[in-house]
């Protein structure tokens, strides 16, 4: 059972100057707009659409994770996420996109050498053909008349409106918050396990018992946002999980490294934080085969809850986010290939009888 354990990378977040995380550097990164690997065949805009709100999805992070062959010399998974609160349904990952995207190391975008990492950083390398959303990053296939600035759609042209300015235009229709994240470097480390915090089983579980019947009493929902620290027992407020064997261990994994936002482990299993047979059971025996190459797709890596702390969006939410790919990162004919994932959440309906969403509504 301990298997997936050994050799987990974990991913936490650090700020760096914005201009280190351009895709000259392959960056993992959270936020900001996405560093595009392939620079010919961007993803559709199509793709990028939330099918319930029909608006396009926002930039959630990417994780630069090559392997060892030939085409995957270069390759980077993308994440984008809906933030229209009204489309979260728990334990469905229609909100979320994932995206693959490989190159060999000789491509016509980069020099085979590895980028220089001194001095001051370069500018992003830019697609010839595409000009790119100036709100969201992705392909462009509307013009404002007034700035002259581009954008993906007439959602984002829209959204620029308030702020739209012809004298010095593109600068100031840049950057919308409410479209892009904050933008952080993911640093990766391995998981060192024998470094076991965690406090003996007895006096950790008295006070994870107490701190549930506490949220139980106020009534408070089940979040992971905005917790001042990662005191990961104020998360629970439903006392169902307290026999949760599956919340048990992910909280006593995330102890070990309270601020992890990913963990990485190509062919290992995720870290569900509550019980499987209740949630995505029958999604995960239906895991679809990729569709280029037929083949088998397996877990690469999640996103965990803790990441919520960091993007300052009330409306969005998820318990853990796994991602499946095609195990072989077989060669594309696109830019972009789409993958597979699976949203877990907690039910936490039962100890204060509503949806846990709604007590957010006003943000
Ligand atoms: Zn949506
Ligand atoms: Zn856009
Ligand atoms: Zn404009
Ligand atoms: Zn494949």
């Amino acid at each position: 059972m301990e298997a997936n354990e050994i050799g987990i990378e974990l991913g936490f977040l650090e700020k760096i100057d914005g201009g280190w995380l351009s895709n000259r550097y392959f960056p993992n990164k959270v936020g900001g707009k996405p560093a595009w690997l392939h620079l010919d065949d961007l993803p559709a805009q199509e793709k990028m659409i939330c099918k319930k709100c029909e608006k396009p999805k926002a930039f959630l992070l990417q994780l630069y994770v090559p392997f060892d062959d030939d085409y995957n010399f270069h390759r980077m998974l993308y994440v984008f996420i809906c933030r229209s609160e009204t489309c979260y349904v728990r334990n469905n990952a229609s909100v979320v996109t994932v995206l693959r995207s490989q190159l060999p190391l000789k491509n016509e975008f980069y020099a085979a050498e590895p980028p220089l990492e001194t001095g001051e950083p370069l500018p992003a390398i830019l697609p010839k053909e595409h000009k790119l959303c100036l709100a969201c990053g992705c392909k462009s296939s509307v013009k404002c008349d007034y700035c002259e600035g581009y954008y993906c759609s007439f959602v984002h042209r829209d959204l620029h409106k308030p702020v739209c300015s012809k004298i010095g235009g593109i600068e100031s229709c840049d950057r919308l918050s409410i479209v892009e994240f904050d933008e952080w470097e993911i640093v990766k480390d391995s998981m060192n396990d024998e470094e076991d915090i965690t406090e003996p089983h007895a006096v950790e579980e008295q006070k994870f018992s107490k701190a549930i019947e506490e949220l139980s009493k106020s009534c408070k929902t089940l979040t992971f946002q905005n917790l001042p620290d990662s005191d990961l027992e104020k998360y629970a407020a439903n006392s169902e999980l307290m026999d949760d064997k599956f919340f048990f261990k992910f909280r006593k994994e995330c102890n070990k490294e309270p601020e992890q936002i990913i963990r990485y482990k190509r062919n290992g299993l995720p870290l569900w934080i509550t019980d499987v047979q209740k949630t995505v059971a029958s999604q995960l025996k239906e895991i679809p085969l990729c569709e280029y190459c037929g083949g088998e797709r397996k877990f690469e890596f999640q996103i965990m809850p803790q990441l919520l702390n960091y993007l300052n969006d009330d409306g969005i939410d998820w318990g853990t986010l796994a991602i499946y790919t095609c195990s072989r990162s077989c060669p594309l004919p696109v830019g972009y290939a789409e993958e597979f994932v699976i949203k877990q959440d907690i039910i936490a309906d039962i100890a204060c009888g509503s949806n846990h969403h709604s007590s957010n509504v006003n943000k």
